[in-house]
């Protein structure tokens, strides 16, 4: 099981991004969630951090 980036969460179903694991429920979240809400910066910044973490 692999430590999502975005709930921090053990889950057996996801995707990598970079090399970075994001749990399928997340991911789920993250398309659903309009531009406009609170969530949709807290999950870019998890993005963010992810990529940064990548080409560093
Ligand atoms: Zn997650």
């Amino acid at each position: 099981m692999n430590s999502c980036i975005v709930c921090n969460e053990h889950k057996p179903a996801g995707i990598f991004i970079c090399g970075q694991f994001l749990c399928a429920d997340c991911e789920r979240d993250i398309v659903a969630t309009d531009v406009s809400d609170l969530r949709y910066r807290y999950y870019i910044d998890c993005m963010k951090k992810i990529w940064l973490a990548a080409i560093s």
